[in-house]
């Protein structure tokens, strides 16, 4: 009879993981998620908000333009998903934050953050496509979700049910240890488990959504060179400090490049819904075969798309 049980409790805990475990787009690595999206993207809606309710940010001008073009196709990217992948559906939104900070990052369910301190060592738009491949990738492969799977939160004497129970209720340091596990994460000191290996991650898929972006891959290892440069002129910029190191880092992606060249379309992949209005990037309406999304409102400071 107990081995009936047992077997039978085998059985029910094999059919939860399966329920639990998901497919990673791109390199198919199988992850646990335990979180339902909706879950995961209603807490990166807040955190996206809470972040900006503490932030300057910049809605106009070349560099805003900028931002908001690069994001735009990277999205569409994303959004253009290949056989067997899943469609995100994201609701994307990018905000400019005029901050001296190095740092970038995609939360899940879309919302994007660009400092204006990484914007010199980006320099142009392929650099800067370097890093929102990046960062969109954290947020596409479920990173969050499966930190947070793996019992992360418990490091900054959180539960997820208090993380869904609401950002806004959170204390400072149990907030930030939130943005770090999603990806938005600006203190050095805090170094999660597994980080490495979603970096790595991270940099594989984004030069392939950079490919299909329109963006030439070859500009990845030249950005993470510029940035090497930058921490090697004293202090790690925020970005860097769960990275994988240097070397590691410009021979997995030189490693990754002839794969990337076959998703590489010189034109990009259109706009998921471009914007009308001042803020339009040039050159960015052409799209045919593109599949419109609902624009949400924007708030202050931001701009949807
Ligand atoms: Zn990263």
């Amino acid at each position: 009879m107990a081995r009936i049980l047992l077997r039978a409790l085998a059985a029910l805990s094999l059919s939860l993981l399966s329920i639990a475990c998901q497919t990673v787009p791109y390199t198919n690595r199988t992850q646990l998620a335990l979180h339902s999206e909706s879950e995961m993207n209603q807490l990166g809606l807040q955190a996206f908000q809470q972040t900006l309710s503490e932030s300057k940010t910049i809605t106009t001008g070349p560099q805003f333009t900028m931002v908001k073009k690069v994001s735009d196709r990277i999205a569409a990217a994303a959004e253009n998903p290949e056989p067997g992948m899943e469609k995100p559906g994201y609701q994307w939104q990018v905000a400019l934050i005029d901050s001296p900070q190095i740092n970038a990052w995609c939360l899940p369910g879309g919302k994007m953050g660009v400092y204006t301190g990484i914007l010199p060592v980006t320099q142009d738009e392929a650099g800067l496509a370097v890093v929102m491949g990046h960062e969109v990738a954290h947020a596409i492969a479920q990173h969050g979700n499966e930190r947070m799977s793996q019992g992360v939160l418990a490091q900054f004497g959180l539960t997820a049910a208090d993380a869904f129970a609401g950002v806004a209720k959170m204390s400072p340091t149990a907030r930030q240890g939130l943005m770090e596990i999603l990806g938005a994460g600006t203190n050095v000191a805090i170094m999660l488990p597994f980080s490495r290996s979603h970096e790595s991650e991270a940099d594989h898929i984004g030069l392939i959504l950079m490919a299909k972006a329109g963006y030439d891959p070859s500009e990845a290892p030249k950005f993470w060179e510029r940035m090497a440069k930058m921490a090697g002129g004293g202090g790690t910029p925020e970005f860097l400090s769960t990275h994988p190191s240097h070397e590691t880092r410009i021979k997995d992606l030189q490693g990754w490049i002839p794969e990337a060249m076959k998703y590489y379309k010189p034109g990009g992949t259109a706009p998921v819904a471009p914007v009308k209005g001042p803020q339009t990037p040039a050159g960015s309406a052409a799209p045919s075969g593109s599949v419109p999304k609902p624009k949400i409102p924007s708030g202050g400071g931001m701009s949807s798309f």
